[in-house]
């Protein structure tokens, strides 16, 4: 039986070179980028207005006050997205708006709030407050100057990070391949939604669950039929499976029960087994298998286990195949309110509930086959063998609801 970590690297070795394709930026949201970034134009590109307001000569509004206002003669205009073509000499100011490019000969702006305008004398402007120099002014290159880095290799994009390549102009992005994951539930007591169950049949879950991590990995999950307990029938869904996919992650099935094909019908399809068992909890059985350049994860049947391993060991394969260079999950740091308790030999991941002060505590009961629990977790625990982690304790949740 293998530790977590060892499991983990196996998987990592395997995982192939990331493929690379050129997609609209737009399209590029979550997407891991492949090449360095850098910003082709710097930003903000023009110095300009930070306010709606006037531009003027700093030096011509010192010791300015409502009591002692000073007034300048307005000489133009110029809108957002406009070049004023005059200059402001002292004693003049021009009318600007935010993000105007800041007239040529002015040094500062003074915002509208800070001045009066009389309509019956349009030409002037008093001005009631002081303008330091360059007070109200947005810098050319103050936020980004052309030629650094904006983007790395490996670094998923976020909104935020589409939002600065796009105001640098940036309209495609050099992004790995997203792995197309079939998803397959194997078990002859296992129905769709809407179907009849019989006596001892039940709804089928795992591959719903599954199918929103591997679309949060950056993957394409893609649910297939339902698979009975048998040798042919395993081996026909899954040859099926891999015809389609780079990765096959299939749910039940490989435990030692008479009625576990999963790893007898990979093998008979060529594939090589790399490992079966590893020592967390939930989850004991999983397998891992490599069918040429593709990849099999087998996760057991029980609904906590399945989600549970898949987030352990098939995220960071996922995101590893994209060339992601952060596989580890978003970890927020809390602490206990009631202990978490593990008695066995194997580290127990127990499902945990944050609230906004950072409290933790159990989201239900733990057993493996109860989806209560899981629904109200954000996160997981990991608590080595045979320990208490006392309430009051600090603990670092792994995060998987963001
Ligand atoms: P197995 O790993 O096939 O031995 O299944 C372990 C337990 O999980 C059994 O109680 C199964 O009925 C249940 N189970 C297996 N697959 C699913 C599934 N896809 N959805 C819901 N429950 C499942
Ligand atoms: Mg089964």
């Amino acid at each position: 039986m293998l530790e977590l970590e060892e499991a983990l690297s196996r998987i990592l070795t395997r995982m192939p070179a990331p493929r690379r394709e050129v997609v609209p930026l737009a399209n590029a949201l979550g997407r891991v980028a492949l090449d360095p970034i850098a910003a082709p134009i710097s930003l903000p590109p023009f110095d300009n207005s930070a306010m709606d307001g006037y531009a003027v000569r700093a030096a011509d509004v010192t010791n300015v006050s409502q009591e002692n206002p000073r007034s300048l003669r307005l000489i133009g205009r110029t809108a957002a997205g406009e070049v004023f073509g005059g200059e402001v000499a002292a004693g003049t100011c021009v009318r600007v708006f935010t993000g105007s490019p800041l007239p040529r000969g002015a040094d500062a702006v003074v915002m509208q709030e800070d001045t009066r305008t009389d309509a019956g004398a349009p030409g002037a402007v008093a001005f009631l407050d002081s303008a330091k120099p360059w007070e109200n002014v947005r810098f050319a290159g103050e936020d980004v100057k052309a030629g650094t880095a904006v983007a790395n290799p490996g670094e998923r994009i976020s909104a935020g990070r589409a939002s600065l390549l796009a105001a640098l102009g940036i309209s495609t992005v050099a992004v790995a391949r997203q792995p197309q994951v079939a998803l397959l539930a194997t078990g002859s007591e296992l129905r769709e939604a809407g179907q009849p169950l019989a006596p001892g049949q039940i709804f089928e879950s795992n591959r719903l669950g599954l199918g929103a991590f591997v679309a949060q990995a950056g993957g394409r999950p893609q649910r297939f039929p339902l698979v009975s307990d048998t040798l042919a029938g395993t081996r026909a869904a899954l040859a099926e499976a891999f015809a389609q996919s780079d990765v096959v992650v299939t749910s039940g099935g490989v435990s030692v029960g008479e009625f576990d094909f999963v790893k007898d019908a990979f093998t008979a399809l060529g594939g090589e087994l790399n490992f079966w068992k590893v020592a967390i909890r939930p989850g004991k059985p999983f397998v891992f298998g490599q069918l040429g350049e593709k990849f099999l994860f087998g996760v057991p049947g029980n609904p906590v286990s399945a989600l549970v391993t898949f987030f352990l060991l098939v995220r960071p394969a996922l995101l590893r195949w994209q060339g992601a260079r952060d596989l580890a999950p978003p970890t927020h740091p809390g602490t206990l309110t009631e202990p978490l308790v593990n008695r066995g030999d194997r580290r127990h991941f127990i499902r945990v509930a944050v609230d906004p002060t950072g409290s933790v505590r159990p989201s239900g009961v733990q057993a493996s086959h109860f989806l209560s629990s899981l629904a109200d977790a954000h996160g997981l625990v990991d608590v080595p063998p045979a320990t208490t982690l006392a309430a009051g304790q600090p603990v670092r949740v792994l995060r998987w609801d963001i």
